[in-house]
C-alpha cells in the first residue's frame, strides 16, 4: 500500500495489524474495540481476512468497508479465488474501490474441501493467486499484495519454488507481500534472499503471531505447516497452568523475533491480532513502535 511506501521513504518500519470478519453482533463489538485501540498506535494499515464461505465473504466486505468509512485506519482487503466466478470477483473489487479501499491482498485461498484436500477451482473462477493479481493490478487503482511462506507453502515442493512463484507474482503486478506466521528469523531471511536472487524488489512484511495460548497456536501451526520451536514450547509448557506467565513468555518471544527481523532488514511488522489487540500492542510498546506513522490515510 501507499503507507508501506511512506514508511520506506521515512526509513522506519511499517506497522500493520490483521483482523478477521466478525461472526455476529458480539463479534462486531469485539472487533471494533480492537480497531479503536489499534488506532491509538497509528499503524500504516490494517487488513481483514476473507472467509471461505459466501456468508463470511460478505462479512469481510462489510467489515472492510466500515473500517474505511468509520476509522482513521487504511484497510487492505484480503480476497481469494474461492467460491466466486471472475465476474463476481470483479464486483467485489468494484465494491472495495467504491468504498475507498486502495489495496487488496490477492490470494488463492485454501482448498474448499479443507486442508490436505486437492485444490479445485470454482467453475468460471480463477485457479491461482497470480491470476487474481493480474485481475486486480490490471484495474490500476489498487496496490496489490500477495502471500509468502517462510516455512514453505504446504503444497510447495521447495523454497526455491516458492521464491519463483513470488517473483512471478511481483512481475504480474504485486507491490508487497505478507508472510504466514513463523518463528525462525533465519527462514524469513532465506526466503527474502531467494526472492531477491530472482531479480525482483518485493518488500516482504513478516507476519507475527504473539502466542498467548499454547493449544491454539499448536492448532494453527498444524494447519499452516509452521514448525513450533521446541524451546518455546518447553518454556510455555513449564508455565501452562499460569495464563499470565504464558502471555509473558509469548510476548517476550514475539518481541525478540521482531527485533531480530528488523535487525535483518525486514521492512516492517504485520501482526496477527485474532481481533484481540492487547498482546500485539504490548509487543509494539516493548519495541518502541507505537505511534510510528506520521502521515494519515
Ligand atoms: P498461490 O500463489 O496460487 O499458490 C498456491 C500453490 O500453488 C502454492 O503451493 C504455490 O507454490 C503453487 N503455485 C502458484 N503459482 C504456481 C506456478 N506458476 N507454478 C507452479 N506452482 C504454482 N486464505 C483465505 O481463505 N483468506 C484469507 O484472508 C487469507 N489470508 C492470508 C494472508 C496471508 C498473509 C497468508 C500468508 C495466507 C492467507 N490465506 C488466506 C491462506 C492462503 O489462501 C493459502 O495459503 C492458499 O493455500 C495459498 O494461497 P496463495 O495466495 O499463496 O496461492
Amino acid at each position: 500500500p501507499e503507507a508501506l511506501d511512506a514508511a520506506r521513504a521515512e526509513g522506519r518500519p511499517a506497522l500493520s495489524f490483521e483482523f478477521f470478519p466478525p461472526r455476529d453482533e458480539a463479534g462486531e463489538r469485539v472487533l471494533w474495540q480492537a480497531v479503536r485501540r489499534v488506532e491509538t498506535v497509528r499503524p500504516d494499515f490494517v487488513s481483514v481476512t476473507y472467509g471461505a464461505g459466501g456468508g463470511t465473504q460478505d462479512r469481510t466486505v462489510r467489515a472492510t468497508q466500515r473500517i474505511a468509512r468509520e476509522s482513521s485506519l487504511a484497510p487492505v482487503a484480503h480476497l481469494t479465488c474461492v467460491g466466486r466466478t471472475t465476474a463476481q470477483l470483479r464486483q467485489v473489487i468494484g465494491a472495495y474501490a467504491d468504498s475507498g479501499v486502495r489495496s487488496v491482498l490477492a490470494l488463492r485461498g485454501d482448498p474448499p474441501g479443507g486442508p490436505g484436500t486437492p485444490w479445485e477451482r470454482t467453475p468460471g473462477g480463477l485457479d491461482r493467486a497470480i491470476e487474481l493479481v493480474e485481475l486486480v493490478a490490471g484495474l490500476g487503482t489498487f496496490a496489490v499484495g500477495v502471500a509468502a511462506f517462510p516455512d514453505g507453502h504446504p503444497e510447495s515442493t521447495s523454497g526455491a519454488h516458492d521464491a519463483r512463484v513470488l517473483a512471478l507474482k511481483a512481475r504480474a503486478g504485486a507491490r508487497f507481500a505478507i508472510t504466514q506466521f513463523f518463528f525462525d528469523p533465519d527462514a524469513y531471511v532465506r526466503m527474502v534472499d531467494a526472492v531477491a536472487a530472482q531479480g525482483v524488489d518485493l518488500p516482504v512484511l513478516p507476519g507475527i503471531m504473539p502466542v498467548t495460548n499454547l493449544r491454539q497456536v499448536e492448532r494453527f501451526a498444524q494447519l499452516s505447516g509452521t514448525p513450533l520451536p521446541a524451546d518455546l514450547v518447553a518454556r510455555l509448557e513449564a508455565v501452562r497452568d499460569d495464563p499470565a506467565a504464558v502471555r509473558r513468555v509469548g510476548i517476550e518471544a514475539a518481541t525478540l523475533l521482531c527485533e531480530r527481523l528488523l535487525a535483518a532488514g525486514a521492512p516492517g511488522l504485520h501482526f496477527y491480532t485474532l481481533n484481540s489487540s492487547t498482546a500485539t500492542l504490548e509487543v509494539c510498546a516493548d519495541l518502541g513502535l507505537a505511534g510510528a506513522r506520521t502521515t494519515v490515510g
